[in-house]
């Protein structure tokens, strides 16, 4: 019997992936010196550090906690990050994503070891195509473990979308900009709980529903990406 292989290409997206398929990602955990922990990562053409110092007493009476620690996360977009020079500082984008980074982040840690301190959390985006604040939660969760966060998991990030009229995992900066729907989800894949859910663009319910899993299948290879990062660094025993 002979069995003819085909390679359907109508099927494959503008770079080169199926439908269900993340772009290449490589992530190294403890990449700085001084911070208390660090990460680098690269998904696609995203080009991210973050960098975590804490816990560490925080002074500030307006924001402390007198019975757990508060997390502070800045995401910044380095002005050479993108084609168009970006104007250096904060702008409502990047505010928005600092809170909702801090957001997901927050209930993986076990804050309450640490009352009347802040752990602060730094995300830079050296180059940017799409799907930084997924990718930036993804750092700066290893970059948390780095530093010897107590957490219940690592947080692992990516979105699914539509464009083209399909439902695709990890829209690259063409497809976010062009396609119909974005849906960046955080999750902690051992409880399964989703700490981060946004959506942006038109999608039917059906739809919704398998961009949703979707994105949880590419946060579980995420997470994988995520422990191997911590046991490159630390070695099997205490990945
Ligand atoms: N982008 C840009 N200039 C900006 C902000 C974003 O060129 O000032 C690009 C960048 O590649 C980013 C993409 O647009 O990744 C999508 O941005 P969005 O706000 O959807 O956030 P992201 O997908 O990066 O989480």
């Amino acid at each position: 019997m002979i069995i003819i292989l085909t390679n359907n290409n109508d099927n494959l997206r503008a770079d080169g992936r199926v439908f269900n398929e993340l772009r290449p990602l490589k992530i190294e955990a403890g990449v700085l010196e001084k911070a208390d922990g660090s990460a680098y990562l690269e998904i696609g053409g995203n080009k991210i550090l973050a960098a975590v110092y804490g816990p560490r007493e925080l002074h500030v009476r307006r924001i402390m906690r007198p019975d757990m620690a508060v997390i502070r996360c800045r995401y910044n977009m380095a002005p050479f990050s993108v084609g168009e020079r970006k104007r250096p500082g904060p702008d409502r984008r990047s505010v928005e994503i600092s809170k909702i980074t801090a957001d997901a982040l927050r209930p993986a840690i076990f804050l309450e070891k640490f009352p009347r301190s802040t752990i602060d959390v730094f995300i830079e985006i050296l180059e940017a195509e799409g799907g930084t604040r997924c990718a930036g939660i993804t750092a700066a969760s290893v970059a948390l473990a780095d530093a010897g966060i107590p957490m219940k998991d690592l947080v692992a990030s990516c979105a699914a979308g539509k464009a083209n009229g399909n439902v695709i995992l990890d829209l690259s900066e063409d497809e976010d900009k062009e396609g119909e729907a974005d849906l960046p989800i955080a999750i902690m894949p051992r409880s399964g709980e989703i700490s981060l859910l946004q959506m942006d663009g038109h999608m039917t319910p059906d739809e919704f529903d398998k961009a949703v899993d979707l994105a949880i299948e590419g946060c579980k290879q995420i997470s994988e990406a995520q422990k191997n990062a911590i046991k490159d660094r630390y070695g099997e025993e205490n990945g």
